[in-house]
């Protein structure tokens, strides 16, 4: 943990403030998870704060403590345009380049406050005065711990518990992804302690789905796809499949791990179309020593992290596949 980051923001943070906190848009539980439980923090210290999504986030993240506060910049632009223009100080957890908040990133850029980054995403981009950014560590969630902790530890509470452990659980597909350390474990030992229902939390996110989540993982799952001699899977799913299945967000999440539980796969790719945004949404998951932030960076407009990163296609469907098939074979020989 750097002590002069904590000094710097300790310096920042010495009056009372009004402070923004973005996750990332589509936030996941890291996203939600780091937001909710900086804000509740720097509140309970004496700030006004606010964490601004850029749209709406999963059914299965709204238990989390204080999620009833958040505001969507999607459905109240104007509202979220004036607080963030009036803020002393903007966060911005989860993610390292301001594309990943799309349209919010307009106001945002002509921010003439400090901006802070919390983040373990690879190459940061420069928008950040202040800047915690570590890619060895496996959710913003324990990088916020490791904030709080240093600041304050014992200004956490069960419901800030509640929040970062949620981050740091599904980042780390419950503890089983090789960034997950025994300093990770130690956090959650801490968490627990705290009073964290981990049985409680794990039945809200995984075991809450409903029965038309299960059909779209049926049909995604039945037209899984190998390429040829190497070690790839990939899938995908329509707008008319989605829709055919009442698609609401957050469905799809974790679609793209089945693929890779097979023995011999070293990637697998889910393709989704977003007839709305024009867009093909690629998420793309590795095993071993394949790069997908490479990859994602290289192809299709992306990046994240080296076995998790995702991207984004403005072809059709048709079109991205065969793209993708052909950026696969250029690239045989990493495999
Ligand atoms: P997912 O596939 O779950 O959407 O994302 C996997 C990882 O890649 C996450 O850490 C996410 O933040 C990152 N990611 C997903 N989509 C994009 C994207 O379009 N651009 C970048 N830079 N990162 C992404
Ligand atoms: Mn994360």
């Amino acid at each position: 943990m750097q002590t002069e980051f904590i000094q710097k923001l300790n310096q920042l943070l010495d009056k009372s403030k009004k402070i923004v906190i973005f996750p990332h848009k589509n936030p996941d539980g890291d996203a939600l998870g780091s937001t909710l439980a900086l804000s509740r923090f720097l509140i309970k210290k004496g700030h006004q704060c606010h964490v601004i999504s850029p749209n709406e986030y999963p059914s299965f993240l709204g238990w989390l403590p204080d999620q009833e506060k958040i505001l969507r910049y999607s459905e109240n632009t104007n509202e979220c345009n004036l607080i963030i223009q009036s803020a002393d100080i903007a966060f911005t957890l989860d993610f390292n380049s301001l594309g990943r908040i799309g349209s919010m990133s307009e106001v945002v850029k002509e921010l003439n406050v400090p901006i802070v980054m919390i983040d373990h995403h690879q190459a940061p981009e420069e928008y950040a005065k202040l800047k915690y950014s570590d890619t060895t560590i496996g959710s913003t969630c324990e990088m916020v711990y490791n904030v709080l902790a240093a600041i304050d530890k014992k200004a956490i509470d069960v419901e800030i518990a509640q929040c970062i452990y949620t981050g740091i659980m599904t980042d780390s597909g419950s503890f089983r992804f090789s960034s997950t350390s025994s300093k990770t474990h130690r956090i959650v030992a801490e968490l627990l302690d705290l009073g964290v229902n981990h049985a409680l939390i794990h039945q809200k996110i995984y075991d809450s789905y409903r029965f038309e989540r299960l059909q779209l993982l049926g049909i995604t799952l039945k037209k899984l796809t190998r390429i040829d001699n190497l070690p790839v899977v990939y899938t995908y799913l329509t707008q008319e499949e989605l829709d055919s299945c009442d698609f609401k967000k957050g469905d799809t999440e974790g679609f793209v791990n089945y693929g890779l539980s097979l023995e011999y796969v070293k990637l697998a790719v889910i393709l989704i179309e977003n007839k709305q945004e024009k867009i093909i949404k690629m998420s793309f998951r590795s095993k071993d020593n394949f790069d997908v932030n490479t990859f994602a960076r290289n192809y299709f407009n992306g990046g994240g992290h080296f076995n998790a990163a995702g991207g984004i296609s403005n072809e059709s469907m048709e079109k991205t596949i065969i793209l993708f098939r052909e950026a696969i074979i250029k690239n045989s020989s990493l495999f």
